[in-house]
């Protein structure tokens, strides 16, 4: 229908007009007003805005991405068919429930997947791992990393340092291929790697904490091409975490079997207050919802209880709360580098996971970076965080989390393990304002320790 009652005017053209045309000048006294009353200085805001407006063009480019996926999560809750209904939960043994099926079929149909098993009973990423694995393996299997170490809690789950319960315990073995220097994939070594008994093949998207680059979905599918070639029986699993909505693509769309990763941290949008998912192929995912519940039982058990409609609702925000984390992430790698730290990615390569690796090469500059993170979080922002010992780590770490959502890392957070490189992980932000309070927050408590001159380079 046309609008006659509000006919188009120039104000409506306001937003063409330059911010100075609207009002605003250069010096933004009451934005920096504001900043002061959250401790950070005016020189502080005024190179983070200097940083920040080289960056309009890589801004665009994340902001188009999510515009796809935004379309892309809304197709999928269309073709399937989501109703108010479905918002609702079950409580016992959670015999058909609608929103919990719906939604098992949403992420199916997100993925590119036959199936799909998307539970709070799933208690966090590595026990998504953890399932998938103990599912679709079994005694006698060797399980293969051809992409380096895996993230430091699977290696209990894989029993590379021994764990009660560890794959290891039931009969299944490990191998491992780590990148060539370059980061490349030693193929050579990888073919010699593949024996009879190699059933799965795990390839973890994301660095994790480690200094690697991240792969891209591309770097993936060539992997899994690789592997599928020597062997098409072969299962090709993607810890996925941490890279969801990053591109337009997904590691199911070249060729994994299965996607794993967990509800709090991309595509739970913020909202999910727990859970972990697995997509793939029908197999796979019946078995791991067999482990999950129990035999006989797969995915037809397992009430929702009231957490559907964050579940739904958080995945209809995960691509514009992903992009926002994307853009903390590339403001955090160019503010420091600028200062002369090194950064994984750098400041300009292009982007397959939210996580932003900052090299500090000292406790101190971990610490100083975390505690900035703590002190700009809504929730929790007057508690200073000290490493510790925690479980599933080998190394004392320190983590900075202020979040709405026990342990988020979609929310502003950051950790570092304190040991050499003495790098610090820094990753999320629910919208972009946040995450750029954060990193200036992290600027201004090194500046405060003397870690960083006054003049903004590496003291
Ligand atoms: C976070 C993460 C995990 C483990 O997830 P938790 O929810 O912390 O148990 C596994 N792999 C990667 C790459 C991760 O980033």
């Amino acid at each position: 229908m046309i609008n006659t009652i509000n006919p188009i005017t120039a104000a409506d053209f306001k937003e063409e007009m330059t911010y100075e045309q609207q009002g605003h000048n250069d010096a933004a006294p009451a934005l920096i007003g504001q900043y002061a009353h959250l401790g950070i200085s005016e020189p502080v805001v005024r190179f983070g805005e200097d940083i920040l407006a080289s960056l309009q063009g890589r801004f665009r480019q994340i902001d188009e991405t999510a515009e796809y996926n935004q379309l892309k999560v809304t197709l999928a809750m269309q073709k399937c068919r989501v109703s108010e209904a479905c918002l609702l939960g079950t409580t016992g043994y959670g015999y058909n429930d609608l929103g919990r099926d719906t939604l098992e079929q949403v992420y199916a149909a997100l993925f590119h997947t036959e199936d799909a098993l998307v539970r709070p009973q799933i208690t966090c990423g590595t026990h998504a791992l953890a399932l998938a694995l103990m599912s679709n393996l079994r005694p006698g299997d060797e399980l293969l990393s051809p992409v380096g170490k895996p993230y430091d809690t699977l290696e209990e789950v894989i029993g590379i340092r021994p764990s009660r319960g560890s794959l290891r315990e039931y009969g299944i073995s490990y191998s491992q291929v780590d990148l060539l220097p370059d980061g490349s994939f030693d193929y050579e070594g990888i073919r010699n790697a593949i024996k009879e008994k190699t059933r799965l093949v795990t390839i973890q998207r994301s660095k994790g904490y480690q200094t690697r680059p991240t792969l891209s979905v591309a770097r993936i599918g060539e992997l899994i091409r690789f592997i599928k070639n020597i062997r098409p029986d072969i299962l090709c699993m993607v810890d996925n975490c941490y890279g969801e909505f990053v591109e337009t693509i997904e590691p199911t769309d070249v060729g994994a079997d299965m996607v794993v990763g967990s509800l709090i941290k991309n595509p739970g949008g913020g909202l999910a207050p727990i859970g972990g998912y697995i997509a793939g192929k029908k197999e796979c995912v019946e078995n791991a919802a067999c482990r999950l519940t129990s035999p006989g039982l797969g995915k037809e058990v397992g009430a929702s209880l009231g957490v559907l409609s964050s579940f739904y609702q958080g995945l209809f925000l995960a691509p514009t709360v992903t992009a926002s984390a994307l853009k903390g992430a590339i403001f955090a790698a160019n503010i420091y580098e600028k200062i002369g730290f090194s950064v994984v990615p750098d400041g300009r390569e292009s982007r397959h996971d939210i996580i932003q690796a900052v090299t500090f090469g000292s406790p101190e500059g971990v610490i100083a970076f975390c505690q900035g993170i703590q002190a700009a979080a809504s929730v929790d922002s007057f508690v200073t965080p000290e490493p510790w010992d925690m479980p599933g780590y080998d190394s004392q770490v320190i983590m900075a989390a202020g979040a709405f959502v026990s342990g988020s890392s979609i929310e502003l957070s950051a950790d570092g393990p304190i040991k050499p490189p003495y790098a610090v992980y820094f990753q999320g932000g629910l919208t972009f304002p946040h995450a750029k309070l954060g990193i200036l927050k992290t600027l201004q408590s090194l500046l405060d320790c003397g870690l960083v001159t006054a003049d903004f380079h590496k003291a």
